[in-house]
């Protein structure tokens, strides 16, 4: 063999084992992923207080969405305003409209209010399963859809080129997001008013978050079909006919609700909100909001919200976990605490302004999170009469509160 050649060879093999040591492949071993061992400067978090919460529903289908009743976008919005809702994202299936929401969906005339909020929306709904599409603005949803069979690589160039907040729908149901992970910023964890069906959500959402992805925990009804106005609207759908004929009422727009805390009342705060993970789902939009909050220096001042992440020093941190809304007095609500994905704690709520503290150290290096789930009596919801029962006994989930996570990962 020439000198030359043998020479580059190993030049080439010291650079591969070079490699490989930085990945931490050395004697100890491969790294442990938990650890994060050079974590940059993080910014400190946004005001908790110049903001306001925001509800609203993530997923809807209107008549846009071939297999939809009784649901126009007129109906649609006239019921979320008489339920206050601050927004909305109307998801239909891009595939019914061959990817063109833009002159389907979006150019409806009735696609217009004056107190909701529209985001720009879509359900992606692939062979490879179903995601929903979140922007402020209205971007080229038909490139997302012209994308739907390739390889990750391609479609998230196409998302990250589109800026969109792309959200993984019913993740453990049927047509589950068969697609990497590393391209969403938010998951849906809360499908439908049947809770029960929600179960494995919470599993994937927190083996994603215990590898070090930050994504964000919302919900979304689902809802295709509006009451039936007249009888002869019926449909097998929307009438009380069967156990699986639920829909119209029992899951409509709220079923659940998430709420977003935005610094401003725009379609681009409430993306912005979404994105970071300032975040709440409610059962419905009357239900109480859990809050969860820490207090990390001790004076009694919470310097956190979910969604946030900061450094962890190592020293004792005050958790605070709220609720906000109309309680029913004699109620008593209880507090699930999740800490990396295992349970933490369990706590009680109760009176007209229930607030629960904890206190726990999260370790100076690696990883920490904390989130909680709150069950309880379920709140009414007299639009939506049957939903009660299916969403109990769940009345809200938190987004996590975040230590050491890489903003970079
Ligand atoms: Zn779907
Ligand atoms: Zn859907």
């Amino acid at each position: 063999m020439p000198y030359v050649l043998k020479k580059q060879r190993s030049i080439a093999f010291g650079l591969w084992l070079l490699g490989l040591a930085q990945l931490g492949f050395g004697q100890a071993g491969p790294a442990n992923p938990w650890v994060s061992s050079e974590l940059p400067l993080l910014a400190p978090p946004a005001s908790l207080t110049q903001g306001i919460w925001l509800k609203g529903d993530l997923h809807v289908h209107s008549r846009h969405s071939k297999e939809s009743s009784n649901n126009p976008v007129g109906k649609i919005l006239a019921f979320s305003q008489s339920v206050g809702m601050d927004y909305l994202a109307i998801t239909d299936h891009d595939n019914h409209v061959d990817g063109d929401v833009a002159h389907h969906t979006w150019a409806d005339p009735e696609f217009t209010s004056p107190s909701v909020l529209l985001l720009y929306a879509a359900e992606w709904t692939t062979t490879r399963g179903h995601g929903n599409a979140f922007a402020a603005q209205p971007y080229d949803h038909r490139r997302l859809y012209q994308v739907r069979d390739q390889r990750d690589v391609v479609v998230g160039a196409v998302k990250r080129q589109l800026g969109v907040n792309l959200s993984a729908n019913h993740p453990s149901g049927k047509d589950h997001f068969g697609y990497s992970y590393d391209m969403l910023e938010s998951l849906e964890v809360w499908n439908s008013v049947i809770w029960a069906k929600n179960a494995n959500a919470l599993m994937i959402w927190d083996d994603m978050l215990s590898s070090g992805r930050k994504l964000t925990g919302r919900g979304g009804s689902d809802a295709h079909h509006g009451r039936p106005d007249t009888p002869a609207q019926a449909t097998a759908n929307s009438v009380q006919a069967t156990a699986n004929s639920v829909q119209a009422t029992a899951n409509y727009v709220g079923t659940p609700t998430t709420w977003v805390f935005a610094t401003a009342r725009t379609t681009q705060a409430v993306v912005d909100a979404l994105t970071n993970g300032r975040v709440s789902i409610s059962a419905n939009p009357f239900a109480p909001r859990v809050e969860l909050s820490a207090d990390l220096n001790q004076d009694g001042r919470p310097d956190m919200m979910m969604g946030d992440n900061v450094a962890a020093t190592g020293r004792p941190v005050r958790f605070r976990v709220q609720l906000a809304g109309k309680m029913a007095p004699d109620a008593t609500y209880r507090v699930a605490v999740i800490k990396n994905g295992g349970a933490f704690d369990t706590l009680q709520l109760s009176g007209r302004h229930p607030v629960v503290e904890f206190t726990d150290a999260p370790a100076a290096t690696g990883r920490t999170y904390y989130r909680v789930q709150v069950e309880g009596p379920p709140t009414p919801y007299p639009q939506v009469p049957e939903s009660m029962a299916l969403s109990s006994p769940m009345v809200g989930l938190s987004n996590p509160l975040y230590f050491n996570f890489d903003p970079h990962f």
